[in-house]
């Protein structure tokens, strides 16, 4: 750990920031170990559109020039995509960047922000870093609920943090619940729906919230540019919101908050349909698959309808999560420790290639003393 302590000769920062976790990302290299298969992050094994990487590759030649900081030809292909106004659409270095811009501009110090009980991290660190009290509600059946967070607001209660689907759980709320969340909300809470995994999901019950947005001044829904199309490494992502909203986001960001090679790849991935297609085609394949044969092993799995799923590793199966871990990894295969979100139980896995899958599989097999199955 480094050293936080403080003292009257030295700055001192909001006093909420050192109570933050550094965020541990997803592992993807052991020092001894040559990485197989890295299924800790949510990233497609499809990787980006090839139009995607030539478009990125172009802008190599004319690196000397500053982006359009209105990104206003990337929001107006997102707002051709999905039927939008693309004044409602602010850009972001990653969702993440959207997601601490909202805290820092919508929470004075001392304002709460809800989350559920195994939500994304990130809410809890934005708020942290805002200077708002992070609430942590409960879930029923690793699901959000509705009423607990209804619940859960005060008189202090400026943001609702909902990702649906949430990670790491991969659960859902249909979108009547997510209506209903709304509608119990006063008209002076901020709800911000996190739709980073919107592209997978398949339930007829299920929305992203655009409509919610379009029809009210409290609701905004944030997107990412790193789960289904490929590009985490260049950090890009959106949200959606009400025209005051996004004014307020248009004063908080950096002025060339998106960087020159993301517009351009951004740009080609939001247009090339037919490789979101494919990759949310070998979700559709492979999530059932998976899901099914882990449980065939007695691996009781969360049922999930993003690109990952939560594993658990019961008690009486006298084999641990932590051990599972350790296994994997000695074989190069990266999946996700769940300590830091209350789930010390269970493991994450992304959906990867046929082969990946295989792999992890056969280890899990091997762990648990198992007869091979196929995936
Ligand atoms: C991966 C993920 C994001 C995306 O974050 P970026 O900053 O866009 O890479 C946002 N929300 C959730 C719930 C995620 O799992």
């Amino acid at each position: 750990m480094t050293d936080t302590s403080t003292g009257p000769n030295q700055p001192a920062p909001r006093e909420t920031i050192l109570q933050i976790a550094p965020y541990i990302p997803g592992k993807s290299a052991a020092a001894d170990i040559a990485t197989r298969h890295k299924l800790s992050s949510n990233e497609t094994p499809l990787g980006p559109s090839p139009k995607a990487v030539a478009a990125y590759a172009e802008v190599a030649k004319r690196l000397a020039d500053y982006p359009d900081g209105s990104a206003g030809e990337l929001r107006a292909a997102i707002a051709e995509r999905f039927g939008l106004n693309p004044d409602h659409i602010v850009c972001g270095a990653g969702s993440d960047e959207i997601l601490s811009l909202l805290a820092q501009a919508y929470l004075n110090p001392g304002d709460e922000a809800l989350f559920t009980e195994h939500g994304f991290l990130v809410y809890r660190l934005a708020t942290l870093a805002a200077g708002g009290v992070p609430v942590a509600v409960p879930e029923r059946d690793l699901t959000a609920d509705v009423d607990a967070l209804l619940a859960a607001v005060t008189g202090r209660t400026q943001i609702v943090f909902l990702a649906n689907p949430n990670n790491p759980t991969g659960t859902y709320l249909p979108f009547e619940e997510v209506r209903r969340l709304h509608a119990g909300l006063p008209a002076d809470v901020l709800l911000v729906l996190d739709a980073a995994y919107a592209e997978y999901v398949r339930r007829n019950d299920y929305d992203s919230g655009l409509s919610l947005v379009a029809d009210n001044a409290n609701v905004v829904m944030t997107r990412t540019f790193s789960k289904i199309h490929g590009l985490a490494g260049l950090r890009l992502g959106w949200v959606y919101a009400p025209g005051p909203v996004a004014d307020v986001l248009n004063r908080v960001r950096g002025p060339f908050n998106i960087t020159a090679p993301a517009l351009a790849a951004g740009i080609a991935a939001v247009k090339d349909t037919t490789w979101t297609d494919k990759a949310a085609a070998h979700n559709d394949v492979w999530l059932p698959r998976v899901t099914g044969t882990l449980e065939t092993l007695g691996l009781p799995v969360t049922p999930s309808v993003a690109n990952f799923v939560l594993v658990h590793f019961p008690e009486d199966t006298g084999r641990t999560a932590a051990d599972a871990d350790a296994h994997l990894v000695a074989q190069g295969i990266f999946l996700r420790r769940m300590e830091a979100y209350g789930l010390p139980g269970a493991l994450r896995m992304t959906i990867g290639s046929a082969e990946a899958n295989q792999a992890v599989v056969d280890a899990l097999a091997t762990f648990l003393g198992r007869e091979p199955v196929e995936a």
